[in-house]
Formats: structure tokens, C-alpha cells, sequence
């Protein structure tokens, strides 16, 4: 099967990950956005979450990445850790058959690590504002010679308030940069941002009713404050969805839904601010990999993250600003998928129900609350799917691990280890050339390959024999699922 992705005249390593990524086809934005940045041209990106704009930025980046340049050249800036590592990821998946090497830089995670790592060659920086203002500061990161600046979630990070930071990294980089500036929404602010430190940009914007058909059902329940958690137990009953997001304002909120699921045996985790990085790391990969049910949470999660198929969305708490309706809602129906979104208002509030229909030129409809006699009718069906298997997900990056073998070198830097001896002594197996080699990893003392093209068995076997640099080496398979992968990095943190 042809990739339609092979008309921008990509690189084949790219079109190979697209392949397994299975994008065969560009989006609108894609379609729109590949062209111009492939030609070096700053690009204000406008379009709805789920449209694909992360592929649309990543894809020409990678094309036109120098990988001999040691030096960072890529600088992409992210409102969240939980979206910086997402951005991460999927650059890493896209870039990965050539070889380009992603590094996330985000607040809470342990620093010296973070500042190892961009001490190897990284072509990528991923990051926060307030994080990589540490790297700097402490000269920790060399960003001279910056080419591409990808502002994702501009709209975002501006309401965080991180637009001094955002200057602040600006005045850091070299004049002469591509610059790239993406965002659900635009408000002024955004304007003057690009015009200061864009050069004549063109500006990309995707309305909605372009993207496909929108499959997101919306409603709304009057209830007051007290009949909050009856009714939402209720709704989950009726509605009895495969997964759910349950937003709340506050944390207190998060804390009494959460509460009340977890007395009933509902498979239920809450996610918000206020706990720690780890922790919030750990639920999102859970939820997105389908072990548990129910995720309650506030706004921190809201943002940018591409958790696949949320059949419901409710907003426990009726948002108070109509953009973050949008973006909450927004973990629902996507890719096409059909979806369920809603929102629990109470009297006093209802002015904010006006401000997000006018706002999504929608008006979303109001349902009379369920009775008891249909909520218990509803009841086995809810109780069956509550003890029947979940469903688990694997990552985008579990279908490499047929191509890719990652091995595990019992070398490093103590040892002097270098890229160029791991390359060389590859490079000597018969039928094996650079080009199956991937990401190379060199930590205090290990090292860890990718060996590409399927590959890797060979390499393995042939290593427990050949030395390395004048020495045989302990050398075993590091393949593990992103989910464990993931879940040992959460641990490192520790
Ligand atoms: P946005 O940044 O616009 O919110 P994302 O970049 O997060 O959107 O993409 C949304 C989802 O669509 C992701 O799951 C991504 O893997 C998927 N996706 C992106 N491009 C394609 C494509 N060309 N074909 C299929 N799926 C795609
Ligand atoms: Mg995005």
C-alpha cells in the first residue's frame, strides 16, 4: 500500500515510521503545514486539538535536521511535563528510523539527569519554559545554535502566564531561526507575540468545519451543588462508558468524586496539580494504556494530551472559561471516533453555559435527570462491564519493537565508551552496516542501541562473542514495552 505522505518527497526513514505509525494519510492541517515548513517558512498554525499538529510540525523538522551537528537544533516549548513528554514521544516515533534523538527537559524530574543528557548529542529539546530557564542559567544547555523554535499550545502557555519565560528564552536564540507558533485559539496576545519575533509569518487556520464531521454528542444537567455525586454516579450507571474523564475545578472536588468511586469498587484514579510529577506521570500512562476506568481531574490534564478514545467526558464543574469547555472536551471523539460530552450546571452558573455557547456557536442541549427506575434498570449491565476485563492499550511505539531490538551494553562512560566503538564493532558483523543502527544511549556504565531493519537478533548473537573496544562486554536485550519503559523512568525519579 502507497503512502499518499511520499508527495511532500520525505525522506524514507520517515515515510518507514509514518508506515508503522500507520499514518497513511496527511490531515488538512498536515496537508497545509508540511509544504511551507519543509521551505523554511514561519507558519502560525491554527487549528482544533486532534487535528494532528505535532506530526504536522515534527514531520519537516526531522527532514531538515543536520544529524552531524552536535549542538541542539530543534526547540520545541510546551505549556505541561505530561504534554512536553507527549511531544517527545511522537517526535521520537517519527524521527526514530533516522536516528534523531528527542530529550524532554521539564520541571520536578531530576535535573542532573536532564542535564547529562543534553550533554550527548540531542538534536530535540522538549520542554517547559520555567525548567529550561533553569538550564540556562546554569549553563546546562547550549541553545547557539537553535535553527527551529516550535511554540506548541501558545494560547496555553500565555494563560499559565508564562509569556515573560517564553521572552525571556526568545532573546537566547539565534536571529536567525525558523519559528513556528501553534494554538487551539487566538487570541490577541498571540498576534503580538508573532508579529515581535516572527519573521512575516503565514498563517494556517483549519476551522472546524473543515476537520471531519463532528461525532461529539454535548449535554447538560441542571443539579445543584448537593445532588452532584448522586448524579454523577447515575450518569456513569446509564451511560456505562468503556472510559471516562470526569473534570472538576478544584482539587476538593477531584477528592470527594474520587472518594465516592473508589467506596463503590469503581477502578478509578484522580490526577491534579498538586501531586507530584511522578505520580501524575504514573496515572496518565495507566489511563492511557486502559488500566483503569475512570480518571477524575482538573484542568491539568485537560490540556493537549492524546489519550485515544475517551468515550465520556462530564464536567463534574462547568468550566469558567469557554476555552478550557473546548479543550476538556476534546479528549473525546477523536480521529473520528464517536463521543459523549457532559456538563453538570447549577443555577448561578448558568451565565457560563451562555458564554460556551456562544463561544462554540453550539448550543448544547439539556437533559432531564435520569429517574431511579431507569437507573436501576441500567444497573446489571453497569455491574457486568465493572467486573469484565479492561481492554489494554499499547503505545504508538509498541509496533516498532518487530523492527527494533534495543541492547543493553554493560560499558559507558566510566569505560570511555564512545558512539564511534559501538558503531565500528556493529559496522564489522557481516550484512551489517550504519544505516541498522539507531538511537545510541551512553550512560555512566551501560550503553544502550537500538539495532534497526530487524536486525537485532544477529547483533545480539554475534556480541556475546566480539568484543567491544578490546574487551567482551555483557550484552543482553533491553526491549521493553513503552508502558514498562515509562513506568521505570517514573521509578528513577524517586
Ligand atoms: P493536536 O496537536 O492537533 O491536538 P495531535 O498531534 O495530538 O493533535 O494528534 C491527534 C491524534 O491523531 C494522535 O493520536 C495522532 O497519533 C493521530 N494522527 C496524527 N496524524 C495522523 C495521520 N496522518 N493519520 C492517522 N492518525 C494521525
Ligand atoms: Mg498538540
Amino acid at each position: 500500500m502507497s503512502n499518499s505522505f511520499q508527495n511532500f518527497n520525505l525522506n524514507p526513514n520517515i515515510i518507514k515510521s509514518l508506515d508503522v505509525l500507520n499514518y497513511n494519510v496527511p490531515t488538512p492541517i498536515q496537508s497545509r503545514v508540511i509544504p511551507p515548513l519543509l521551505n523554511h517558512r514561519d507558519l502560525v498554525i491554527k487549528s482544533k486539538t486532534g487535528s494532528g499538529k505535532t506530526a504536522a510540525f515534527s514531520i519537516p523538522i526531522i527532514q531538515n535536521i543536520k544529524w552531524d551537528k552536535r549542538e541542539p537544533q530543534v526547540l520545541v516549548l510546551t505549556p505541561t511535563r505530561e504534554l512536553a513528554i507527549q511531544v517527545k514521544e511522537d517526535m521520537f516515533n517519527i524521527g526514530r528510523f533516522s536516528r534523531i534523538k528527542v530529550e524532554a527537559v521539564y520541571g520536578k524530574s531530576s535535573y542532573e539527569s536532564q542535564a547529562k543528557q543534553l550533554k550527548q548529542r540531542t538534536h530535540v529539546i522538549v520542554s517547559t519554559p520555567g525548567r529550561l530557564i533553569d538550564h540556562i542559567e546554569n549553563k546546562t544547555v547550549d541553545l547557539s545554535q537553535i535553527s527551529t523554535l516550535v511554540i506548541d499550545e501558545a494560547d496555553e502557555l500565555l494563560r499559565m502566564g508564562f509569556i515573560d519565560e517564553v521572552e525571556r528564552i526568545i532573546h537566547f536564540l539565534p536571529l536567525e531561526r525558523l519559528t513556528v507558533l501553534l494554538s487551539a485559539t487566538m487570541p490577541t496576545d498571540i498576534e503580538k507575540l508573532s508579529n515581535l519575533y516572527m519573521n512575516n509569518p503565514e498563517l494556517i487556520v483549519i476551522e472546524d468545519d473543515e476537520l471531519t464531521e463532528n461525532k461529539l454528542t454535548q449535554y447538560y444537567y441542571e443539579v445543584e451543588q448537593k445532588d452532584k455525586l448522586k448524579l454523577i454516579d447515575d450518569v456513569l450507571i446509564i451511560r456505562n462508558p468503556e472510559s471516562a474523564i470526569i473534570f472538576c475545578n478544584t482539587k476538593q472536588a477531584v477528592d470527594d468524586v474520587c472518594e465516592m468511586m473508589d467506596e463503590k469498587e469503581y477502578l478509578v484514579h484522580k490526577i491534579h496539580g498538586d501531586m507530584e510529577q511522578k505520580d501524575r506521570l504514573k496515572v496518565m500512562n495507566d489511563f492511557k494504556h486502559g488500566l483503569f476506568r475512570y480518571l477524575v481531574a482538573t484542568d491539568v490534564a485537560a490540556r493537549g494530551l492524546d489519550i485515544d478514545s475517551v468515550s465520556l467526558i462530564v464536567n463534574y464543574d462547568i468550566p469558567y472559561h469557554a476555552e478550557s469547555y473546548v479543550h476538556r472536551i476534546g479528549r473525546s471523539a477523536r480521529a473520528g471516533k464517536e463521543g459523549l460530552a457532559i456538563s453538570f450546571i447549577s443555577n448561578r452558573e448558568s451565565h457560563y453555559l451562555d458564554q460556551i455557547n456562544t463561544y462554540t456557536n453550539h448550543d448544547i442541549m439539556m437533559l432531564e435527570r435520569p429517574t431511579q427506575e431507569v437507573v436501576n434498570q441500567a444497573f446489571e449491565v453497569f455491574q457486568n462491564r465493572q467486573t469484565s476485563d479492561l481492554v489494554i492499550k499499547m503505545g504508538k511505539g509498541f509496533e516498532f519493537k518487530e523492527e527494533i531490538m534495543k541492547l543493553h551494553i554493560n560499558a559507558g562512560k566510566k569505560t570511555k565508551m564512545r558512539a564511534s566503538d559501538i558503531v565500528g564493532t556493529i559496522c564489522a558483523i557481516p550484512g551489517l552496516s550504519a544505516k541498522d543502527i539507531g538511537v545510541i544511549t551512553i550512560l555512566d556504565i551501560s550503553t544502550f542501541v537500538e539495532i534497526l531493519n530487524k536486525k537485532g537478533e544477529l547483533v545480539f548473537e554475534t556480541l556475546q562473542t566480539m568484543p567491544i573496544k578490546g574487551r567482551l562486554r555483557v550484552v543482553s536485550k533491553a526491549n521493553k514495552t513503552e508502558y514498562e519503559l515509562a513506568d521505570e523512568a517514573n521509578k528513577t525519579l524517586e
